[in-house]
């Protein structure tokens, strides 16, 4: 193997990679290309994806349907400037999200990242509050909102980046991480931390913010989905916004097209961004309520106070509209509903290791938990070995491969590679 080919040494020493340091980084691994649910290194050795490119890739690289829609897209303009002008994309995305979002939701905010996406939704909070008082958000623990300052804010304490920020943060109201799980019975003292935080800090909160039944960066924990039906009836009680955060668990990922169908429960603010495009390109969308829009509106300034320079670009929209209708098209329910039954079969015996703590999986994500957190450079360099992409983080090593791209074997193999690493 001609390893200057897989790891290049610009690439050492000159770029950043996420959370990485300069000071002897892990080994990247360089790709040639990727079709379907396979990644090509640049030696021509093929991996199957584990990953989805973190939650993304919901058809596979290369979708003949997608190439094609974004190819005619940037025949006719890539992008204009949404400012005093619109197109045809837009509103033919804005029809179709409107069709399959929440009934409630009414206003579509597009931004440019998932985490801009979170900068938006807490805008529009504390904006539509209209009072130097409701200015604060609660969240609860094992979250990840995305890496800007003000998602930070409202990530995971520990696992998140508070450490290397210190006082630069605003201190955000955390409750304890639903303990009840996905399936479980559910236990009314869980959600009793987070009703009592809410009533003492009624006056200063302007929303709650949270990933429903999905934890996903910040622990890949599956809760109960009453939980998210106590929380609506609280902030509905004390006139605090929900807001969910759909980024990772939206266009199937969790069985339900969106997580909030698991509880049936609306939330007052929807993010979504990261499958919406995919796995293509950046791109967002903060959905509300026509409540919250006319309390924006009814505010002093009036206005909602955001406006970024790719604002619904045309090139992003028009390839979420084509991934979108592929998925809604697609058999998906039934594919992954598949998949999760192949991956509670395939990834059972890890369950009976002494290292791990615990095996689960909901829709396309399959989770092991580990006692100890996972030496990440050895397992990489394994799973490489083996033929599969997976990248663990802390104590969770988990699969979500692409799943309207991937086969059974695809998957059987991704979860005996993982049990067989996890072992040695
Ligand atoms: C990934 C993610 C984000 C941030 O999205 P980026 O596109 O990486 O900025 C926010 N919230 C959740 C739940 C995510 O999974």
């Amino acid at each position: 193997m001609n390893t200057d080919l897989i790891h290049d040494s610009f690439d050492h020493d000159h770029l950043w990679h996420p959370y990485t340091s300069t000071h002897n980084p892990l080994p990247t691994y360089k790709v040639r290309e990727a079709h379907g649910a396979v990644i090509t290194l640049a030696d021509g050795r093929e991996l199957i994806d584990g990953m989805s490119s973190w939650w993304c890739v919901i058809h596979g690289y290369n979708n003949p349907v997608i190439n094609q829609a974004m190819k005619s897209q940037i025949d006719s303009m890539s992008h204009v400037m949404f400012g005093g002008l619109t197109h045809e994309p837009a509103i033919e995305l804005g029809k179709i999200l409107l069709d399959i979002l929440p009934p409630s939701m009414n206003h579509i905010f597009y931004a440019d990242s998932g985490s801009v996406a979170t900068e938006v939704a807490m805008k529009m909070a504390v904006q539509a509050h209209d009072d130097p008082r409701r200015t604060d958000f609660a969240t609860i623990r094992s979250g990840y909102h995305g890496d800007t300052w003000n998602a930070m804010s409202v990530c995971d304490p520990v696992t998140g980046m508070h450490g290397a920020f210190g006082p630069a943060l605003p201190i955000r109201h955390f409750a304890p991480a639903p303990a009840c799980k996905f399936g479980a019975e559910w236990n009314p003292a869980d959600f009793a931390p987070m009703e009592q935080m809410l009533r003492e800090n009624k006056e200063t909160l302007a929303a709650v913010i949270l990933e429903p039944i999905v934890q996903g960066a910040g622990g890949m924990r599956f809760y109960h989905p009453q939980y998210l039906r106590e929380l609506r009836k609280v902030c509905d009680e004390l006139g605090i916004l929900l807001i969910f955060d759909e980024i990772a668990t939206g266009f199937g990922r969790t069985g339900k097209l969106f997580a909030w169908e698991h509880a049936g429960v609306e939330p007052d603010i929807m993010l979504i961004g990261k499958a919406l495009t995919g796995g293509y390109m950046t791109f967002s969308a903060v959905a509300t309520s026509a409540k919250v829009a006319d309390m924006i509106s009814n505010s002093r300034s009036g206005v909602m106070m955001h406006g970024p320079t790719f604002m619904g670009n045309p090139l992003a929209c028009a390839t979420a509209i084509a991934s979108t209708r592929l998925l809604l098209d697609s058999p998906w329910q039934k594919r992954i509903k598949e998949i999760e039954n192949l991956m509670r079969k395939h990834l059972a015996p890890a369950a009976e290791l002494p290292q791990v703590a615990e095996v689960r999986v909901l829709g396309g994500i399959g989770v092991v938990e580990l006692k100890e957190d996972v030496n990440l450079g050895e397992f990489q360099k394994k799973c490489v070995e083996e033929g599969v992409w997976i990248r663990p983080f802390g104590k969770n090593a988990y699969i979500m491969p692409p799943y309207l791209a991937v086969s059974d074997e695809q998957i059987i193999h991704l979860c005996k590679t993982l049990v067989k690493l996890v072992k040695s």
